[in-house]
């Protein structure tokens, strides 16, 4: 067990399906008390069901992490019910449609930006503010291999990601006076619900998975493991870092 987080209060956006829901099991069977924040009540459900007969405290939050209302009586119920909040992974996310940047929608472009960045922002502001003013804490973000390097027809999603590494700088170099830790995640193809977006655009797994050097798709549980030693004292020294998890892909 990676030391440092039984008893931590943490917070994991996007924690119904794929890597948010198995970043918040392994989270709980680290001892942790989880608030597991989605817009997908149903589906959140399950995650709930999966962990029922587990110790440590799981906390269901209805949420849409684009609106800062929503982001804020999110947080505030997480804190009436943790007392405090010590750590966070922003992971909440969503595809795009794969199409060359001239012919992308308006309003896909907004929505893109508008969970995968605005997002991950107003998530970290009320974070950063309950830290200030309690001694300190540690935050993630899922960025993505796409925050590294271009993907060809996911100009909005690189740009998104992208941005989730400028805002994770920034917050490390600003919060670490104040105790607070900031490091985003790079994933490559990771085996979830989102891959289902460029399958309809007919990129199929063989080609994701030879992406990497490695050539296969990664079992979401390989992400919950480094995201469980960034949120941990383990990596005490690692802040304002954008680190990949990509089987190589970004090292081409
Ligand atoms: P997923 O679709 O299984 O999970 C995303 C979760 O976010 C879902 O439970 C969804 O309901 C939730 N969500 C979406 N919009 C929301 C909103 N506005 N408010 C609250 N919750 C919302 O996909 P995933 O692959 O597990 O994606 C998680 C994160 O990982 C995303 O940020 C994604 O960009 C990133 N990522 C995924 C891959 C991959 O290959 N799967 C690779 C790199 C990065």
């Amino acid at each position: 067990m990676v030391a440092g987080l039984a008893g931590k209060r943490v917070i994991v956006t996007g924690a119904a399906t794929g890597i948010g829901r198995a970043c918040a099991l392994r989270l709980l069977d680290a001892g942790a008390h989880v608030a597991l924040w989605d817009r997908n009540v149903e589906a959140l459900g399950d995650t709930l069901n999966a962990v029922a007969d587990r110790s440590a405290t799981a906390l269901a939050v209805e949420v849409d992490v684009s609106r800062a209302d929503s982001v804020s009586a999110a947080f505030s119920r997480t804190v009436a019910a943790f007392g405090g909040v010590d750590a966070a992974f922003n992971n909440a996310g969503i595809g795009a449609p794969s199409l060359p940047i001239e012919a992308i929608d308006e309003a896909d472009y907004d929505a893109v930006l508008g969970v995968n960045l605005k997002g991950v922002w107003l998530c970290m502001r009320e974070q950063i503010r309950h830290f200030k003013a309690h001694g300190g804490g540690v935050i993630v973000n899922n960025a993505s291999v796409a925050g590294l390097v271009a993907l060809a027809t996911q100009a909005a999603y690189c740009a998104a990601k992208h941005g989730v590494i400028g805002l994770t700088k920034v917050a490390a170099v600003e919060g670490a006076a104040a105790g607070i830790r900031v490091n985003a995640i790079c994933p490559g193809a990771v085996q979830t619900p989102i891959l289902a977006h460029l399958e309809k655009a007919g990129i199929d797994q063989q080609v994701l998975a030879s992406m990497s050097p490695q050539n296969r798709i990664a079992d979401p549980r390989e992400i919950a493991e480094v995201v469980q030693f960034l949120l941990s004292e383990a990596s005490s020294f690692i802040t304002g870092a954008a680190v990949p998890v990509d089987g190589g892909w970004s090292a081409q």
